[in-house]
């Protein structure tokens, strides 16, 4: 697998070898060498309690997403597709069946676990790119790595090279506000990856977007799954947005559609 050049190409780098993704990087050669699933889920079932209402959302989902993959996951809205994702993701969770991401038993973490499993493994973006509006683009991209051991020196290597990635070298010190939408979501794409996680998830990132951002980053997403073998799983209703994707999974109803549309 390619790994993204803030891992420093083929040499080790600290993302490796000094506390952040030691485990990452395990997987991620164990994944590769043994093309298992990177997301394995079980029997999921999840509900929502409102007092003693309670809203069934997913029921006996099963399904399986190879490492690499890039998976649109499409269904009306109320279908439970950011449900859906925030529990791969390890947001939310589950109330009966498991999650396996990487190998590992997500479902089974404590939430202290769960957190510190997020901070390296998963990399979010959000329709609205949920930047931090007093930081600059700089300092939104560096707050996932406050979490790690890295140097102020090593931080600002990497923001650096994940800002550069996504065409924004040059933006580095303007707050969100002073960014269109679609550079707003690209500095949330490089917040997502500057950690070089396992999996991206995004949920709708271009539903907030003009035609042409809405096309630069998915053209973006494309090229960090081509490019760097990320797996990414993407919320979308639109049908244009998903046709980048190389699967489109269907919820509806709480179900997940057995049907998987293969592009390439
Ligand atoms: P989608 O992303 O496909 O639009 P969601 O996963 O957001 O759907 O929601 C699925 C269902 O679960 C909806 O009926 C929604 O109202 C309900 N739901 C989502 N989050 C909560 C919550 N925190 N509390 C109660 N109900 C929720
Ligand atoms: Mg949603």
């Amino acid at each position: 697998m390619t790994t993204l050049p803030i891992k420093g190409g083929n040499a080790p780098s600290p993302l490796v070898g000094e506390g952040l993704g030691e485990g990452c990087f395990c997987i991620n050669t164990l994944m590769t060498d043994l093309k298992q699933p990177i997301v394995e889920i079980r029997n999921l079932t999840k509900s929502y309690r409102r007092g003693i209402q309670v809203i069934p959302v997913l029921e006996n989902i099963n399904f399986d997403i190879p490492e690499g993959e890039f998976l649109a996951l499409m269904g009306p809205s109320g279908s439970g597709k950011s449900t859906l994702l925030n529990l791969i993701a390890g947001i939310d969770k589950t109330d009966t069946g498991t999650v396996m991401v990487g190998g590992l038993d997500i479902t089974s973490m404590t939430e202290t676990e769960l957190a510190r499993w997020r901070a390296t493994n998963v990399g979010f973006i959000f329709q609205f790119y949920n930047l931090i509006p007093v930081l600059t683009a700089f300092e939104n991209v560096e707050l996932p790595l406050l979490l790690t051991w890295l140097s102020r020196k090593e931080r600002r290597e990497h923001v650096e090279m994940a800002l550069q990635m996504v065409g924004l070298s040059d933006r580095m010190d303007h707050y969100p506000s002073q960014l269109s939408g679609g550079q707003q979501q690209r500095v949330a794409i490089a917040r997502a990856i500057v950690t070089d996680p396992t999996l991206l998830v995004a949920d709708e990132p271009t539903g907030d977007l003009d035609r042409i951002s809405a096309e630069e980053i998915l053209e973006l997403m494309a090229r960090l799954n081509r490019e760097f073998g990320k797996t990414i799983i993407m919320v979308t209703h639109d049908p244009h947005a998903a046709e980048r994707a190389h699967i489109i999974r269907k919820l509806e109803k709480g179900i997940l559609n057995a049907h998987s549309q293969t592009h390439l």
